[in-house]
């Protein structure tokens, strides 16, 4: 027997899609705020974080136009097809405000500037109980008591307190980036999590979210074709342990898209310590047809019509503005001790809400001093359900995103690289042209630049470069066949292994042959590299392999291999230098891109500034 579903039926079922958490309701109304041009925002949860308020100025309802909202499908933002394939609003299906309705008891209390009173509608679990009127401010106001009371499954399904809590806290921030003249105020059991004010600059909004400060941010303006590219990415000093720093928009609308965010990590690679992400903020906005919005329920998924070539764009776009940046840590002396005594004691800062929220969702964010740990230690004592672990990388069609970046970046690119090994294009101004001048603990060179010092760890700066030279030279390099083959010897469970590394090795120029059980014969080795010590080499590597229980990608076995093969080739520390080697490192380094940092992540040279000179004697 076929029935029609009941009305409240059909809403919970859409519901399901919808409403999934908490966070899902937080970001429906303020969404709705937003599109009501609302100059502030306040969203306030309570009740284990089943009643939610979210209030805004915007542009509010007449009497008709609040029931309306309330039924599936009212929506006053799109009226065609067409509509949809040019939307600017961050709504459009209109499906928010009765899911919500349908899963919790509901006001909803809305006025438009010209009406002399507000309209209040209450809604028990989808059924509207009352339509009257009331006093109220121009603008929206809905409150969401009792999330979930009529689906206990849903309740069920919770995670933690701490969980909800952060997701709700994302959600906000993730609009809070996009609209940086809006103001938005978060409260939890009166304490006020983040308090932004209206009319910020996208910087400004972005260093107060994002907690990052001087000149750690870089600012991103990228223009191809019919793509833009805006916003701020961070130096790889920056790189925190797990994905949750990066924020996607597309045409002003947050989105989550993993071959985006990979094809941004690939344009960090080799500057990063493993493990760990950067933190970027991007704005991607192309014309509304290249981009489909409407694939998901929740409008967080998006599909392009040419994937590769916005995903190779945005590559781009972050690989030039890292390339054009002055990556080199900036060294932090503290400040002297002031010569005159202080009595006062300068009171204490406290963390920003938004930094102990973040650190409350299990996002530490590794910044030094003493506020965050108090904050991280209250936060601690919360009860938490899940494990904090990173969440497990998971396998991207690498091979697409590698052919989108090859086909977005010029081939001088690759070029350039090569060409920073053999002739090094001496820097622009001579007089800022560093001089070696000493080598500390047989370890360290000691240059002088134009106004100031620059510090090099001779191993970790070797090692870049070689990194580099081995990257470009991947697929053709120039081979050196050996006279006398060497035979490597392997542990007979690494011989899978072997397998799998030999074709990777080979691409580099180092030709192995399996000869017999556990031993290998190496027949050729790359020209560049002549005086690696294989065995060494294919040792390590099969170590390296060993360890890694996850799943090896082609491209994570090469960048493992080109790493390893940077460290054995590269000046080891301790080893005393001429200053004419030491110049040609420098030279070299400075020559080359990205290298202020090794391939491991860590910084290859340190500067010290005239000013911070200055400043460290008092001459200022
Ligand atoms: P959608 O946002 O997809 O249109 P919703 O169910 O979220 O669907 O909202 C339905 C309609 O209610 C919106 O199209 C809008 O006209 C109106 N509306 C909802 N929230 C607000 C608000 N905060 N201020 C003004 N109008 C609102
Ligand atoms: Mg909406």
């Amino acid at each position: 027997m076929i029935v029609r579903l009941p009305k409240i039926l059909i809403d919970q079922i859409a519901a399901g899609e919808v409403v999934v958490r908490p966070a899902s309701v937080v970001k429906e109304l303020i969404e709705n705020s937003i599109d009501a041009q609302a100059r502030h925002v306040s969203i306030t949860v309570s009740n284990a974080l089943r009643d939610i308020a979210v209030v805004d100025d915007g542009a509010g309802m007449s009497r008709e136009d609040a029931e309306l909202a309330l039924e599936r499908h009212a929506t006053s933002k799109i009226q065609s097809l067409e509509d949809l394939q040019a939307l600017r609003t961050r709504g459009f299906r209109g499906e928010a405000l009765p899911s919500i309705a349908a899963v919790s008891r509901l006001t909803l209390t809305a006025r438009r500037a010209e009406d002399l009173a507000a309209a209040r509608i209450v809604v028990e679990g989808g059924r509207i109980t009352a339509v009257e009127q009331a006093g109220a401010p121009t603008g929206t106001h809905v409150v969401a008591r009792d999330l979930f009371y009529n689906t206990p499954a849903r309740l069920k399904f919770l995670k933690g307190p701490a969980t909800e809590l952060g997701q709700i806290s994302r959600v906000i921030v993730r609009q809070a980036f996009a609209a940086p003249t809006t103001a938005f105020r978060f409260v939890h059991q009166q304490r006020v999590f983040l308090d932004l004010p209206a009319d910020q600059l996208p910087e400004s909004r972005a260093r107060q979210l994002l907690a990052i400060s001087g000149d750690n941010l870089l600012e991103v303006q990228f223009e191809k074709y019919d793509l833009r590219v805006r916003g701020f990415i961070t130096k790889p000093i920056e790189a925190r342990r797990d994905r949750r720093h990066q924020f996607f928009f597309v045409n002003g609308r947050p989105i989550s898209h993993r071959t985006l965010a990979y094809s941004v990590e690939q344009a960090y690679a080799g500057t990063i310590i493993t493990q760990h992400y950067p933190v970027v903020v991007l704005f991607i906005e192309l014309a509304p047809d290249e981009v489909d919005v409407n694939v998901h329920p929740t409008k967080e998924e998006v599909r392009f019509r040419d994937e590769n070539k916005v995903v190779g764009l945005v590559h781009r776009a972050v690989a030039e503005t890292l390339h054009a940046a002055n990556l080199a840590p900036q060294v932090r002396l503290p400040d002297l001790p002031p010569t005159v005594p202080q009595t006062a004691i300068s009171p204490k800062t406290s963390p920003s809400d938004y930094q102990a929220q973040f650190i409350l969702a299990g996002q530490a964010l590794q910044i030094p001093g003493a506020p965050y740990q108090e904050a991280a230690a209250r936060w601690d004592r919360l009860p938490r359900s899940e494990s904090q672990a990173a969440p497990p990388v998971e396998r991207i069609a690498v091979a697409a995103i590698e052919q989108a970046i090859a086909i977005a970046t010029p081939a001088a690119a690759d070029e350039e690289i090569v060409a920073g090994s053999a002739a090094v294009a001496p820097p622009s101004e001579v007089s800022s042209r560093p001089r070696a001048i000493a080598q500390i603990a047989d370890t360290y060179i000691v240059a002088e630049t134009g106004d100031g010092l620059l510090l090099v760890d001779q191993h970790a700066a070797h090692e870049r470069l070689l990194y580099m030279r081995a990257q470009a030279m991947r697929g053709s390099p120039t081979v050196q066949p050996l006279l006398v083959p060497i035979s490597v010897e392997i542990r007979p469970a690494d011989r899978p292994l072997m397998d799998e590394l030999a074709p990777v090795l080979a691409e580099m120029g180092f030709e192995t042959e399996a000869f017999g059980g556990h031993t290998f014969i190496v027949r050729s080795v790359p020209t560049m590299f002549e005086q690696v010590d294989v065995a060494a080499l294919i040792g390590d590597l099969l170590d390296d392999l060993a360890g890694e229980a996850t799943v090896r990608e082609g491209e994570r076995l090469r960048e493992r291999v080109l790493t390893r093969l940077a460290c054995h080739a590269a000046i080891k520390a301790g080893r005393r230098l001429e200053i004419e080697e030491m110049q040609q490192l420098i030279d070299d380094l400075l020559g080359a891109r990205l290298s202020y940092t090794c391939p491991h992540g860590r910084p290859t040279m340190i500067c010290l500034t005239r000013d911070q000179l200055d400043r460290q004697f008092k001459r200022k």
